[in-house]
Parts: C-alpha cells; structure tokens; sequence
C-alpha cells in the first residue's frame, strides 16, 4: 500500500479514467467472448497479447501461441530479443571509463538510440533516514513526503531490494536491445531520491519511456498486478497533458506483455480487471513531462504473489514483461 506517494482510497471511482479499458480496444471478438466467461480473464489477456499487437494499429503476430506459459517466445520482441541476447551488446559492456576514452561503437537493435528512464521505487536506506524522506517536496498539484520506505513481504524481503532486482534485469535486457538506460538510483545512495527528483530525471535524459517499478503492500488475498497511468492535471510545475496518450499505451503494452509473461493476473482488488489504474496523486507521474508509468508487480502482502516475487525467475519474467512492453511501445 505504501507506494512512493500515499495511495488514494482503492477504487476512488475520481481516479479511474473514463476511458474505454485497453482491451477492449483491441478485439471487439475478444470483449463479448470475456462478457461470456470472466473468469477466463487471465488466459484471454494472454491470448490477447499474443494474438494482437495492441493499439497501435500493427498487424497481428502470424502465428498464436498456446496460451499456456511462453515466456520468452512470441510477442513483442521476441525475434529481437533472441538475436539480440545471442551476443552482448556494445551498450551493456561498455564502462563509463572505457567509453571516456574511446567512442563506443553505435549500439545495435531494436532500443538503438533510444533512451529508457527505470527508477526503481524506493530505497533500501530509507528506513534509515525517515526525517529526509519525510521531507515535504512540491509536486505542482500538491506537497507530498520526499519518498517513502516501500513495502515488505511478511518474511521481511523488501519492496525495495525487489524494484532494484527487476529493474537491473530490464536494464540488461534493454540495453542487449541497444537502448541506452539511466536509473533514478542504483543502490548508490543513502536514500532517495525524493519524487521531484526521479521525474526530474527521466525528463532531463529526454527520455523516450519512462517506468518505475514497485511492488504493493495491501491485505492477503488481494491479488495480480497494475499499472498506474498519469491523469491529465496542470497545476505548478506539473502538466500531463502531453504524456496521457503516449503513457496509456506504454501502460497498456506493459500490462499485456507482463500477463503473456509472468502469468500472472491484472489485480483483482482494483482497476475493475483491466491492470490499469489512473492516478493524479503521484508526484513522479504529476512532474514528468516525458510518458511515464508505474507497474505494482504484485501483493507482497499476499503468500501467493509473495512467492513469486521473492523467486528470481519469477523476477525475470516481470523484466521481460516489462521490457517487451517496452520495446511494442517504442515500436521496436
Ligand atoms: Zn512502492
């Protein structure tokens, strides 16, 4: 529950956009054979994901895969990521020295020449320093708590060692893609960064996504992921107007392939099934100008989503999911 701003009251029907959900956008078919069986959501989402290729209007894949677990194959990417991964990357061993003293060589892939903002949520020495965390910062729209200590499991695995673990692993697999990555912080602080500053980031690397990483903390039961799109507000130093659009379809290509890769379930406690959810109260949407979302991997409050994110192949996957969402949105 504890993101890195405090969360509204789950399904505020204020916070949820009136905007037709993402799947139903892309398969009329597909809508009325859900209507018919909702409880086959979560192998319609994946069947969704791999039989379409979302709203960007591209065509479908050629062939659909089962919809029993693929991870790795199909979808977004996949082709990419399979030539891609076969031989590193110029980006992923090149060395801020090494690239002071010689040019790196232009980086291949799909990402070449792309810039992606992670910021993995939370810090794990934010326990340690909760006067500068609970520092007041201006979010345009309001004041907020500079950032916040994240969530744990019940077993003590902390929300932020998880967002540093998977956003590691999507940026190994973005950069073997050619994208160049910048983190808001890579455990290289005592704390933080405050909000403010991680948008900040992503809006002076001019970057061309921008997702930052969590994991939610509510009760046992409530379950599957979200993602948290920017509401158009305009007060201060914040606007969205501009990153709305580009954001929802980040956000919709990260929910499809995170569902077509982990398996997992959008959340069943909010978002009315769709995994997406629209927030105007979060300082690191309010404040970027670049499109930008937030993905609440699972419960860590809950034993089952707890398994699977204290496990590292289960976190592998997320990185997958997130990273071809990325790479669908970015057209790669
Ligand atoms: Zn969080």
């Amino acid at each position: 529950m504890r993101y890195d701003d405090s969360p509204p009251p789950p399904e505020s029907a204020s916070s949820v956009s009136p905007d037709p959900p993402w799947y139903t956008r892309r398969s009329t078919l597909a809508v009325a054979a859900a209507a018919l069986a909702p409880t086959a959501l979560a192998g319609w989402v994946l069947t969704q994901v791999l039989t379409g290729s979302g709203p960007g209007g591209q065509p479908p894949q050629p062939k659909a895969l089962p919809a029993s677990h693929t991870a790795g194959a199909g979808a977004h990417g996949a082709g990419d990521a399979k030539a891609s991964t076969a031989t590193p990357s110029p980006a992923a061993s090149t060395s801020a020295s090494a690239s002071a003293s010689a040019p790196a060589a232009p980086a291949k892939g799909p990402l070449a020449g792309r810039t992606v903002v992670i910021d993995p949520g939370h810090n794990t020495g934010n326990f340690k320093h909760t006067s500068e965390i609970d520092r007041q910062v201006d979010i345009g729209t309001n004041r907020k708590e500079c950032d916040t200590t994240g969530t744990t499991t019940n077993s003590g695995y902390m929300e932020a060692e998880f967002t540093l673990d998977v956003s590691r692993r999507t940026r190994t697999l973005l950069e073997s893609k050619g994208a160049k990555v910048v983190f808001t912080h890579d455990a290289d602080r005592p704390w933080g960064p405050c909000i403010d500053e991680r948008a900040r980031i992503g809006n002076e690397a001019k970057a061309d996504a921008v997702v930052s990483v969590h994991a939610d903390g509510v009760s046992a039961g409530n379950r599957g992921f979200h993602i948290i799109l920017p509401a158009t507000v305009k007060g201060g130093a914040a606007d969205t107007s501009k990153i709305v659009g580009p954001s929802r379809d980040l956000g919709e290509r990260i929910a499809g392939n995170f569902a077509r890769s982990t398996g997992s379930a959008p959340a069943n406690y909010l978002g009315s099934g769709t995994g997406l959810v629209v927030r105007d109260d979060l300082g690191g949407l309010n404040l970027s100008t670049r499109p930008k979302v937030f993905i609440e991997c699972g419960n860590m409050r809950d034993a089952k989503d707890a398994a699977q994110l204290t496990s590292p192949e289960w976190r592998q996957k997320a990185a997958e999911g997130i990273t071809n969402g990325i790479v669908g949105f970015l057209g790669g």
